[in-house]
């Protein structure tokens, strides 16, 4: 089994299991917030979401409960869990001659018929590409085979859509909204098996899905969502407009997001309310594709605006059940987040192969110019950090496939790392070919030059920080994982609104916590010298790792320790946290992976990898206490009071006309309908 085929157990169909889940929670402040959470997301309107509101609407949808191991969790707490990383996983011999078998068909398909170019001048992909990949089967990858799909596992799905990305970036983020974010994996994780037993097979054939939790309030911060689902006989009445959601224009089938009023409903029954995920029919009478939207990369793209008026869902198209769609969302972004680092793994090769190709041509100055050491540096920077990132992610997909630990942290990780490193790749890239990377690949071609636009790599990947959770909201989720078990021992110690009660109880047992697990800080393996022998040349990089993974641990808790309930405002001082965290975590991937292949070339990758990583650590220590943290604050706080705005003048300021956020009603469609339908072949 899979661990997307396994039901996480904090959420659970059977809604009494799941209230004493919420209640039995580790932490102490969530059992209350995850109550107050889903309340307030009932009763939340659109613009009176106050912060509390919105951090609580948050905490619901966390999972509370730890069921299994995690690597991340433990190197937060300055454990390093070698064991749960080695020996590096290997995959299934079923499962991989499946995956090798479909990778050589995408492979030839994507080389044979794909575009890429026209894509990008056309801004479409091709009717006949759909129905090609259609016909391969890259719908349904993720689908298990008892409902026509190919059942690929994790590593092998992530490797088909860098494979399919290369080809064209757009086909990737086709494929993957389709299935990590679509309905195929909720329905996988959450749905029953009627639900399966109808859609599945249809998203197998060749339907395309889309997700649509996304309006212009809503971007962030999902409390202000304001799409709503009032029951009615039957089913649910569902109103809203809602805003970017990929695939939006072309797909049939639509995991939509919306908002159950909390209390008696039309249909006589009480309902718990709450944000809540629906399966919808993208041909319903109500729904209007009402814009095509267009964006600095990804032109290929089919992202909508989708309104929907008085369109009607039957009840049993709830996934899972009411309140639980955020929940549904997170814990299908745990290993759906795999799928965006592998197009930031492809990016790494493709950059990697024009950096190493052009920078031994193009000769200046008497060298070829990567013999000159600024540009050494980059390409060296490339090829060590594609290596790392691919350790990175290939580690988690095979920790997701073995089912035996918690990757929600690892995943998390390798988001955020991999789409920041894949953006400086790719502008050290751009760098690298001078001139030629600023130009687009069909201007370079009208000169008789090869179509390699670096430009286009860059635009393409920009998004990768901001969708599927900006670095800044990475930071926050990661952070409030990694800091778990001290909100789980002492969380009522800083919650202002526990009673002295819950305070001196909260009081006893950190005291119990850390007289325990502060001494185990101070020394560990990373000191020993000859520790972690068996990673050979690589064991002082795991030493490292070790010590810093200690260090990492006391910094987090001097941190809480000093500002306390005040800390989650430091987004900074934990931005640095979990960067840490992901560059210890990459640094052990690589060493794990470079010791199981035995691989010399892997080895000197790997040592590279860590030397650079060793650096970046360094630094992020360093800046925890030295910063200008506090001072930026306050003066981001003048500067959009308006003290400083002298220092725009001299250029045309930016348009007064039109609206930073543009209004919105529920209300029937007046727009056109633009929605694509994709003939079959
Ligand atoms: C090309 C594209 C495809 C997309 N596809 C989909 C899709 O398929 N389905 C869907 O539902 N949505 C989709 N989205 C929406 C996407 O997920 C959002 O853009 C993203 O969640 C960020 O929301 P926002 O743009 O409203 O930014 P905002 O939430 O307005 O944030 C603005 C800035 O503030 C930062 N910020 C916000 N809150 C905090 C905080 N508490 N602390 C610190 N910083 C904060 C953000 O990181 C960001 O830098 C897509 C967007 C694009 C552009």
């Amino acid at each position: 089994m899979t661990a997307t085929d396994a039901r996480p157990d904090s959420i659970t169909p059977d809604p009494a299991k799941a209230g004493e889940t919420a209640k039995a929670g580790e932490t102490g402040k969530v059992p209350e917030t995850a109550n107050a959470g889903e309340n307030a997301t009932a009763s939340a309107s659109a613009t009176h979401v106050d912060e509390k509101q919105a951090r609580q609407v948050a905490e619901a949808a966390r999972e509370a409960d730890w069921r299994k191991p995690s690597f991340g969790k433990q190197l937060f707490l300055g454990r390093l869990r070698m064991d749960l990383v080695e020996p590096w996983p290997t995959p299934d011999p079923e499962q991989e001659a499946d995956g090798e078998a479909f990778l050589a068909k995408l492979g030839a398909f994507t080389k044979d018929h794909i575009d890429g170019a026209q894509i990008e001048r056309d801004a479409r992909i091709p009717d006949d590409v759909f129905q090609g990949l259609a016909e391969l089967g890259a719908f349904g990858m993720k689908i298990d085979k008892s409902y026509g799909g190919l059942g690929l596992s994790n590593l092998y799905y992530c490797r088909a859509l860098a494979m399919a990305g290369s080809g064209s970036p757009s086909l990737g983020a086709l494929l993957s909204a389709h299935q990590s974010i679509g309905v195929p994996q909720p329905l996988k994780l959450f749905g029953t098996d009627e639900q399966k037993k109808t859609f599945l097979p249809r998203l197998a054939g060749g339907e395309v899905s889309a997700f649509l939790l996304t309006e212009a309030d809503v971007g962030s911060d999902p409390a202000r969502l304001s799409t709503t689902a009032t029951p009615v006989d039957g089913g649910y009445r569902l109103n809203g407009v809602k805003l970017w959601a990929t695939n939006g224009t072309v797909a049939t089938l639509l995991v939509v997001m919306a908002q159950v009023p909390k209390g008696p409903g039309e249909d006589g029954a009480d309902h718990r309310g709450g944000i809540t995920a629906f399966v919808v029919e993208g041909d319903s009478p109500g729904i209007t594709v009402e814009r095509r939207n267009a964006f600095m990369g990804l032109r290929g793209l089919e992202n909508s605006v989708t309104r929907f008026h008085d369109v009607f869902i039957p009840a049993d198209h709830v996934i899972g059940r009411e309140g639980q769609g955020l929940k549904i969302a997170l814990t299908t972004l745990n290993t759906g987040r795999l799928s965006l680092p592998a197009m930031c793994v492809a990016a790494g090769k493709s950059c990697l192969a024009i950096a190493r190709a052009w920078s031994a041509e193009r000769v200046q100055w008497g060298l070829p110019v990567g013999r000159h050491e600024a540009v050494a540096k980059k390409i060296a920077f490339i090829a060590a950090t594609t290596y790392g990132l691919e350790s990175m992610l290939d580690l988690c997909c095979m920790l997701a496939d073995d089912d035996r630990n918690d990757i929600r942290i690892e995943a998390a990780l390798v988001k955020l790392y991999g789409s920041e490193m894949a953006w400086k790749m790719a502008d050290e890239l751009l760098q690298i070919r001078g001139g030629r990377g600023y130009e687009t690949a069909d201007s370079l071609a009208a000169r008789g030059e090869k179509a390699i636009g670096v430009e286009q790599i860059l635009r393409d990947l920009r998004i990768n920080r901001i969708f599927e959770g900006s670095t800044e909201i990475m930071h926050l989720l990661i952070a409030r994982e990694a800091v778990d078990q001290h909100l789980s021992v002492a969380g009522d110690i800083i919650d202002p609104d526990a009673d002295l009660g819950r305070k001196a109880k909260a009081g006893a047992a950190a005291a119990g916590f850390y007289g325990r697990w502060l001494p185990t800080l101070a020394a560990g393996k990373g000191q020993i010298k000859g520790g972690f022998g068996e990673y050979g040349t690589l064991a002082t990089h795991v030493r490292f790792v070790e010590r810093a993974s200690r260090r990492l641990a006391r910094e987090t808790f001097y941190g809480m320790a000093r500002w306390r309930g005040k800390m989650e405002r430091k987004q900074a001082f934990l931005g640095r946290i979990v960067d840490i965290g992901a560059e210890l975590f990459a640094m052990t991937a690589a060493c794990v992976r470079a010791s199981a292949e035995r691989r010399p070339e892997g080895t000197e990758l790997a040592d590279l990898f860590c030397r650079q990583a060793r650096l970046r650590v360094r630094t992020l220590f360093d800046d925890l206490w030295r910063n200008t943290d506090d001072r930026d604050v306050a003066f981001a706080r003048k500067v959009t009071e308006g003290r400083y705005a002298f220092v725009e003048e001299g250029v045309v300021p930016p348009p007064t006309d039109g609206e930073w956020v543009a209004p919105w009603q529920q209300g029937e469609s007046t727009a056109t309908d633009v929605r694509r339908r994709i003939p079959p072949r």
